[in-house]
């Protein structure tokens, strides 16, 4: 560890910041917003937050919450829903690879003989899906106990007090951060603390070039707004950049239905449906043979239009293909879904968005 990083973490600056929980816990106190799962903070419910919250800003994540704990009311009931409902329960929230994994440790709960979540930050951190952020959340405000819970708005709130410079993409940063964090918990009132934290994050301390200092309760401690350079805070190095690949989207529409396949149970989207798809934008000659390969080499086609969807490290880039076929044969690994179905069982990931209203919009349509 360099000079400059030992120097960020001294103990008394950590000392010198100590105080300013108090004017932080009376502002979350009297501005702390009315969230469905701060209302009865159990374990299932703020882990169930939690992860939602996760890539999704508050507001989207309410009305999901909300579905989901009506379906899915506790954790017994999240073992053993059908995967397909899991999905459908999850559709729009996107990353399913969370939700899959709340399922896994659900399930190794229940298997164990539990009914709910184990009390102690290390047996949280042992389920599937529960990193370091989330067990504490979890271990600080369902159960009380004293540990950290450090996400990206806390961060930048720390960065931004205590001034600090480094990357804080870097493990060994992130880990200064948390052994900050913990030095600086209230340990009377670890939940309130750690959700202090995060609402000052999420509704003050703003992240870029927006964070409002002027009505900062903790203004006083803040080394950054002190120097008046705040924004320049946290320091993350730039991303690689993302992956560009084009792809041609197949929306095969037949008799009221519509042609899904089930992507690989591995890699991006896996076990998903999907709007068939492939790599590359297909010639008419392609696509042609693609539809011949499906049994429909009669469909008539058209052009759809351009659309585009951001993953974390891939950008698709897509061109539409409508394909009208006389009839639905069996495809490999695909389903004939009709407008009900893609209602309720099947989840189609957000990355189909641009088709999705020309393709409710078909299977309404009389004739087809
Ligand atoms: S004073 Fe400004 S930069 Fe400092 S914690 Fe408050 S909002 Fe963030």
């Amino acid at each position: 560890m360099n000079d400059r990083r030992k120097s960020l973490f001294v103990p008394e600056k950590i000392d010198a910041l100590r105080p300013f929980s108090a004017p932080l816990l009376a502002w979350y106190g009297a501005n702390a917003r009315r969230l469905p799962w701060r209302v009865l903070p159990t374990p299932y419910r703020v882990w169930v937050s939690e992860i939602m919250l996760q890539q999704t800003r508050v507001e989207a994540v309410v009305p999901y919450y909300e579905r989901f704990l009506a379906a899915l009311p506790d954790l017994p009931a999240l073992a053993r829903a059908p995967e397909d409902r899991l999905l459908k329960l999850w559709e729009g929230l996107g990353y399913y690879s969370r939700v899959r994994n709340m399922q896994k440790a659900a399930q190794a709960v229940v298997l164990a003989g539990g009914t709910n979540l184990p009390g102690s930050y290390e047996a949280l951190r042992a389920l599937p899906g529960i990193g370091p952020y989330t067990a504490g959340a979890v271990a600080s405000i369902a159960f009380g106990i004293p540990v950290p819970a450090v996400d990206g708005n806390v961060l930048r709130v720390l960065a931004r007090l205590l001034a600090c410079r480094e990357d804080i993409a870097l493990p060994q940063v992130k880990r200064a951060f948390e052994q900050a964090a913990a030095a600086l918990l209230l340990r009377e009132c670890p939940g309130d603390f750690n959700q202090a934290m995060m609402e000052l994050g999420a509704t003050v301390c703003l992240p870029n070039a927006a964070p409002r200092c002027a009505d900062c309760p903790v203004r006083a401690f803040c080394a950054a707004a002190r120097a008046g350079n705040a924004p320049d805070y946290p320091y993350k190095s730039p991303k690689k950049p993302r992956v560009v690949e084009e792809r041609t989207v197949f929306v095969v529409v037949a008799e009221h239905t519509v042609l899904l396949r089930r992507r690989a149970g591995k890699g991006l989207l896996a076990g998903m449906w999907e709007l068939p798809n492939l790599a590359g934008w297909l010639s008419a000659e392609e696509t042609g043979a693609v539809l011949a390969g499906w049994g429909m080499p009669e469909a008539e086609t058209r052009a759809l239009g351009d659309g585009k969807h951001i993953f974390s490290h891939i950008e698709w880039r897509m061109k539409g293909l409508l394909a009208l076929p006389h009839a639905c044969p069996p495809v490999e690994d695909g389903v004939w879904a009709n407008a009900a179905d893609l209602a309720e069982r099947y989840a189609l990931p957000s990355a189909f968005r641009p088709y999705a209203r020309l393709l409710l919009e078909l299977l309404a349509r009389d004739g087809m």
